[in-house]
């Protein structure tokens, strides 16, 4: 006799689960290895933060639309770079431990901003489009993140008064790494961000601040919208 079919009572969130495992899946085959990125990636839902027309598109690897002319960045490139932060000098050999304070120049949608605060004790995130600071809001506003801190403002001169930090992150490729960002990054603190390259187009720069000062690196290239001053 047949086995009658179990009903599994799939509710969107639960459907969303199983999509978003393989999408962590595929980030591993990629390389990304840090259990912690790992698992703040299959922790946030990512289809909460685009348009409901993006829903089905949510868990692709792909930048996608969040309006004013901005774009979410594509997972492997958040995970890349949140990787890339757990690797500051203070962090060193310390394959459980958080960062502290982190500050995010471009909040866009929030998303990048709730990964973060999986791997961070503090979030520091500052938008300069209002529009987008009011939509991040909204979007974090159900998962009551109380360690994430929304700012409007120009991210150029970075948010002196949650200095130092642990980690500095870059949504957004400026010409160089602002002189402000140096400042207020701690000892051991390590800054990804986006960076005009030398041939026209934009790299990944890593710089650390360790006790002999700091050290600058510059990895892949990659593309990401403009960083733009002051606030509009
Ligand atoms: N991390 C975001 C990606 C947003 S795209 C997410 O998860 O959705 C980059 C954002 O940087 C845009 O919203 C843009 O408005 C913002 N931005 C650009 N220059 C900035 C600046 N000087 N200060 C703050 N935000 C800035």
């Amino acid at each position: 006799m047949p086995a009658k079919p179990v009903v599994v009572n799939q509710t969107p969130s639960m459907a969303s689960d199983a999509v978003r495992a393989r999408m962590v899946q595929r980030l591993t085959a990629q390389g990304v290895a840090d259990v912690r990125v790992l698992r703040a990636m299959s922790a946030v839902e990512r289809h909460r933060f685009v348009d409901s027309a993006l829903v089905n598109q949510a868990y692709e690897d792909t930048s996608l639309p969040i309006g004013l002319g901005q774009t979410i960045s594509k997972p492997s490139v958040v995970a890349r770079m949140i990787e890339l932060l757990l690797g500051a000098p203070a962090l060193a050999n310390k394959p459980g431990d958080r960062l502290g304070r982190v500050l995010e120049i471009g909040t866009g949608c929030g998303y990048q901003a709730a990964v973060l605060s999986h791997v961070a004790t503090e979030v520091y995130s500052i938008e300069r489009l209002r529009g987008l600071h009011e939509r991040a809001r909204t979007n974090l506003r159900p998962f009551r993140l109380a360690t994430v801190h929304l700012l409007l403002g120009d991210g150029m001169v970075g948010y002196a008064k949650g200095a130092p930090y642990a980690a500095i992150i870059a949504a957004a490729g400026g010409e160089a790494v602002p002189e402000a960002w140096l400042a207020q990054l701690a000892v051991g603190g390590r800054i990804v961000a986006p960076t005009q390259s030398s041939n026209g187009g934009q790299a990944l720069v890593v710089v650390d601040r360790t006790a002999r000062g700091l050290e600058r690196r510059v990895l892949e290239a990659v593309h990401f919208v403009p960083l733009k001053s002051g606030i509009a």
